[in-house]
């Protein structure tokens, strides 16, 4: 039976790989998590009893760690989703993000080189790899200007990944994904605090309760969003072509966080409408259209942050057109699930 390493799998992407893998394959999955006192499951409740999974510790920080994983378990594929993943806490602890996201990938790959060369490696980039954008659509040949210590983390990754590929004859590849998100994603991402916050409000609304308004910070930062669900099929197509490639991953559409705002709250059935003061940017609000009238947004530039991306917005055809991938759920889908996911949860 073949045998995957994931790491990350506590967050998003990894649980969500762990899940597509016993689901569609045959193999034997070991999930890397590091030790932690009390590690929150909550994504992991389908997979963590199945036969075919088992737990290991790890960390991306300690060679120690990932030598013996790799030499132990001798995997034919190794799939690195663990990061210090949101960009807004990148200022605050730039190199520990560097320590994970750049260090820790060549100390996986240097695992591989020695113990198992050919294990094929994933590693997990993104769009903010191209930061301040210098044109629209991105697509791979986009030049690398990130705005972030987490994006220039992430460029550094991807080079790494390309010296090993190339002086190595590794089978390692860098996916630059675009935005993803759906109902395992971290509240401290926008779309997740957006749609927490609507199901809070609209219990409070159901049951005539005051609530407090949902603080946003830059809502007309525009992005490029998907689900989760769908880029991890992508990223196990990258993983299996006959030769390795970096590609990129993003549904081709762009929206503001306004525009993400407005369809959470038509989800839940809450009809709003935005109040600008001119010239006053942080005077913006969205409100009930209700009688009561109860702001529901309210901006506040503690939210802001120290250089913005502005503007993602990604071109998927090299992914469609050389390995058969494409977005399957919408914008609006992606929106609706979490909303509806987040009201359920908010009542039990
Ligand atoms: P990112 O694209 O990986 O940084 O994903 P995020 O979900 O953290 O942020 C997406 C965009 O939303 C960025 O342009 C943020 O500046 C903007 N944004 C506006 N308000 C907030 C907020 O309250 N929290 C977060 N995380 N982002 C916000």
């Amino acid at each position: 039976m073949k045998k995957v390493i994931v790491t990350g799998i506590l967050g998003q992407d990894g649980s969500n790989m762990c899940e597509y893998l016993l689901r569609n394959e045959d193999y034997k999955v070991y999930g890397m998590i590091r030790r932690a006192a009390n590690p929150n499951f909550v994504n992991c409740h389908s997979f963590l009893q199945d036969e075919n999974f088992q737990l290991v510790y790890g960390d991306l920080t300690d060679e120690t760690s990932l030598d013996k994983l790799v030499k132990e378990i001798q995997p034919d594929y190794f799939i690195n989703f663990a990061a210090n993943s949101f960009v807004g806490i990148s200022w605050d602890m730039p190199l520990h993000v560097f320590d994970v996201n750049a260090s820790g990938v060549i100390r996986c790959l240097e695992a591989i080189k020695k113990y198992q060369p050919k294990c094929r490696f994933y590693s997990a980039g993104s769009s903010e790899e191209f930061g301040d954008v210098a044109y629209s659509p991105q697509d791979m040949n986009h030049p690398m200007r990130p705005r972030s210590p987490y994006g220039a983390s992430k460029c550094a990754a991807r080079h790494a990944v390309k010296v090993y590929r190339d002086s190595y004859e590794m089978y390692a590849v860098h996916g630059t994904l675009f935005n993803h998100e759906g109902t395992k994603r971290g509240q401290e991402f926008v779309t997740r605090k957006i749609t927490k916050g609507v199901a809070r409000i609209h219990k409070a609304l159901k049951n005539n309760e005051s609530f407090k308004p949902i603080q946003l910070g830059n809502i007309y930062s525009k992005r490029d969003w998907s689900d989760s669900r769908d880029f991890v099929k992508g990223v196990w197509l990258m993983l299996n072509q006959p030769q390795p490639k970096d590609y990129l991953l993003a549904s081709g559409e762009t929206h503001t966080i306004k525009e993400f705002v407005e369809k959470a709250f038509k989800y839940a059935d809450i009809s709003g409408s935005w109040a600008e003061v001119e010239g006053d940017e942080l005077a913006t609000k969205f409100y009930n259209n209700s009688e009561e009238g109860e702001t529901l947004i309210k901006i506040n530039k503690d939210f802001y942050r120290p250089a913005e991306v502005e503007l993602l917005l990604g071109d998927p055809s090299e992914a469609l057109k050389e390995i058969g991938w494409k977005t399957e759920i919408s914008f609006d889908n992606l929106v609706k699930s979490m909303v509806q996911f987040d009201i359920k949860n908010c009542e039990t």
